[in-house]
């Protein structure tokens, strides 16, 4: 695997193999089963598969939790190895933002909802960060987990809004054993919290049966958020149903899931531990 932290480098590299396709893993390393899928999928699908690791401190609201992201590059390498990742791409700070970004990007409502709601400012960052990474690798695929939905239709629409030259693939959530969804930050839990933090997927598949069976969201809604704030250790900020494609939030049920498919959505704090997952329902 070649290893670049300079974008002439990275640029001049790809340039050179005149690849067929790139596929393209945007991640934040500290990496796991869940990034290495999406790795493993690039690689099968494209001649040359690339992953960058950037801890974009500009999507962070929240000091601490930049200080403590983890950051296991050695580890992260090892992993990237495995799968057979031909490229991996990790600028320093100073090399992708020698002086803070003068533009911004806004995608309206798809932005402010939810995470944009609780994380000021965090879209911004992620949307100057991917147009970014986007115009240095140039893919032909780039691979995005569902596990961060809202960051999907928020690329999404960045790509058809700047007419950006790839396609998005989204793949699904991994999850643990116990139906925690994998993350990074995972690694910052304790014993304790570990144990329970599978509470939220747990109230995610509750409020799904509910809504399969009875149509309810109300009733789905307000049953999740009771097993969660059940459990004292949990901070909840959020429990919605949402439409899938609009992100507004949904306080009834007038259509069928496959003419109106939804997702149920939830950021909850373990300690200083900030968990989001959601789950699809489409048909
Ligand atoms: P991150 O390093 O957290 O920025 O994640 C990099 C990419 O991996 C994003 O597209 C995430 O949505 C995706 N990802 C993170 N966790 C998972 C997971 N458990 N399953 C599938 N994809 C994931």
């Amino acid at each position: 695997m070649k290893i670049f932290t300079q974008i002439n480098e990275v640029r001049n590299y790809l340039k050179r193999q005149y690849p067929a396709t790139v596929g393209f893993v945007p991640t934040m390393g500290a990496l796991h089963k869940g990034h290495l899928t999406l790795l493993e999928r690039a690689k099968a699908e494209n001649e040359i598969a690339i992953c960058s690791i950037f801890v974009n401190p500009i999507q962070f609201n929240n000091a601490q939790d930049l200080q403590y992201y983890p950051r296991p590059f050695e580890q992260d390498v090892v992993l990237l190895e495995k799968v057979n990742c031909d490229v991996l791409f990790a600028p320093s700070e100073a090399e992708m933002y020698p002086q803070i970004p003068a533009i911004s990007v806004q995608v309206g409502k798809l932005g402010e909802v939810m995470e944009g709601k609780y994380r000021a400012g965090h879209f911004n960052g992620v949307g100057v960060v991917v147009c970014k990474l986007f115009n240095i690798v140039r893919p032909n695929v780039a691979y995005f987990g569902q596990k961060d939905l809202q960051q999907c239709a928020v690329i999404r629409q960045v790509v058809e809004d700047m007419s950006i030259d790839l396609e998005l693939k989204i793949c699904p959530t991994l999850r643990e054993n116990d139906g925690l969804a994998m993350s990074s930050r995972n690694l910052r839990l304790s014993p304790t919290q570990r144990q329970i933090a599978p509470l939220i997927y747990q109230a995610l598949q509750t409020a799904e049966k509910i809504i399969r069976e009875e149509q309810n969201l109300a009733k789905a809604q307000a049953e999740a958020v009771r097993m969660i704030e059940q459990e004292s250790a949990f901070r909840l900020e959020y429990l919605e149903i949402v439409n899938l494609r609009s992100l507004e939030e949904m306080k009834e049920m007038n259509k069928t899931l496959q003419t109106e498919p939804l997702a149920i959505c939830v950021a909850a704090h373990l300690g200083n531990v900030r968990l989001i997952d959601n789950v699809v329902l489409e048909n």
